[in-house]
């Protein structure tokens, strides 16, 4: 088989690589991909994530079997329904399906008519009625814009001035588009968050095993949300019973209420939980794999992910068998600056890996023959050992030998499991 993977970060890094020890997979190719992903044996083509006339005529000249769908960005713009209407086989949701993830009111809908547990909420149109409702309301309140904003769109706000702010930042000016100025606004839900993702064709939903993603910039979990800093997979401090309630309350009820609704969903579906002393309850949904998460995954997938994917399209079941020993762990290093402006083209002086260990290229391109910095998040360094301890080591004194004096990372990236697991 040829596949294609569309997408350019860590995380499609991830999936094409994984996808490739697919034991009848001849080449994968990355649109646009990026030069790091070469060293990897993965083939980069230079065509843009938005030219589907492009990508849908390589498919065709290549005999491609199946595309996967990484970003949001293309599944918004209709990549797949575009795919299919060419017969193209693609792994991944329609436009209308994509829904559950580019607009939080729909899937707010979804969760309020499937009687999915979730934060109570109230969406809003109009800046002044948005505002009284805040005022009236209580403090910390989290101001989500309705539409896609890069993981940046979610202000957790502690202060009512912050509340306010976000508000006008959204609403007034505007700051994740013209066309995306609905809010939502929601209560303010504590306790541990997790990541569960699944396979999902219709009805049929297949779990992957939990992560933990870790979005605000600054150790101990403060600063800006940004698209995610590190993770690592499994949680083991979240129980199995958690973990089986949030399946059946929310990943399986979503499922079947998209059936419903008209917009069945095919493709990797992302539910963001929290574990709260309720129960676990939904934060949001995204349609395609995460980021970083997928990166400290598909080193826990034993089985073929190719196959799993061929057999979903083909309504066949997955085959999915996940690794049971060890922890998979990842940071990300970011340019100094992210989420805000960043200065882009800066050396890189990268981390020597061992062979548990990976490194996951998203924002970089190349001048001279040398990997540089292009982007927000750079890479990701994965590792997997016994213990999170163990994968923490290698990553952070892979990490400490180079000069990041150019970038950031977190320093505290899995040490709620160390804690939790003591
Ligand atoms: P989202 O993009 O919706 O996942 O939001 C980004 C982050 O904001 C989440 O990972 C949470 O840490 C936080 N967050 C979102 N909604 C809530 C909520 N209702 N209560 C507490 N934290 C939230």
């Amino acid at each position: 088989m040829n596949l294609l993977v569309i997408g350019s970060g860590g995380r499609e890094h991830a999936i094409a690589k994984k996808l490739l020890e697919g034991s009848q997979v001849e080449q994968v190719y990355c649109a646009p991909g990026n030069p790091g992903m070469s060293q990897d044996g993965i083939t980069v083509l230079d065509i843009s994530q938005e030219d589907h006339e492009s990508l849908i005529d390589f498919a065709k000249k290549e005999h491609i079997s199946w595309t996967i769908v990484g970003p949001e960005i293309p599944l918004f713009n209709g990549i797949v329904d575009d795919f299919q209407a060419e017969g193209l086989a693609i792994f991944g949701p329609s436009k209308a399906a994509t829904q559950i993830e580019s607009s939080k009111a729909f899937a707010k809908e979804l969760m309020t008519a499937n009687a999915i547990p979730t934060a109570a909420y109230q969406s809003f149109e109009e800046y002044e009625e948005a505002r009284r409702y805040i005022e009236k309301g209580n403090i910390p309140v989290v101001i989500k814009a309705d539409g896609l904003a890069a993981g940046k769109g979610v202000v957790v706000a502690e202060t009512m001035e912050a509340a306010l702010e976000a508000l006008e930042d959204m609403m007034l000016d505007k700051k994740f588009g013209d066309q995306n100025t609905r809010v939502v606004i929601e209560e303010y839900l504590t306790g541990e968050e997790f990541s569960l993702m699944a396979f999902v064709k219709n009805e049929k939903v297949y779990p992957m095993v939990i992560s933990q993603d870790h979005k605000r910039l600054l150790e101990g979990d403060e600063g800006p949300n940004t698209g995610g800093m590190g993770a690592y997979a499994p949680v083991k401090h979240i129980s199995e019973t958690v973990v089986k309630e949030a399946t059946e309350k929310i990943l399986l009820p979503a499922a079947t209420g998209m059936v419903r609704n008209g917009t069945p969903f095919t493709g990797i579906l992302y539910a963001g939980v929290m574990a709260t002393d309720d129960g676990p309850k939904t934060i949001e949904f995204n349609a395609r794999f995460g980021d970083p998460e997928t990166q400290v995954l598909m080193n826990r997938l034993e089985s073929d992910l190719a196959d799993a994917i061929s057999a979903m399209l083909n309504g066949q079941e997955p085959g999915l068998v996940w690794k049971q020993e060890g922890v998979s762990f990842g940071v990300v290093v970011a340019s100094k600056g992210y989420p805000e402006a960043y200065e882009k083209y800066r050396p890189l002086d990268l981390p020597v890996i061992t062979k548990q260990m990976n490194l996951y290229f998203a924002g970089v391109s190349e001048t001279e023959g040398k990997l540089v910095s292009n982007g927000g998040r750079v890479y990701l360094a994965e590792a997997t050992g016994e213990t999170i301890e163990e994968a923490q080591e290698a990553v952070y004194s892979a990490l400490e030998a180079v000069d990041t004096s150019e970038y950031v990372y977190r320093k505290d990236i899995g040490n709620r499991a160390v804690v939790n697991t003591k």
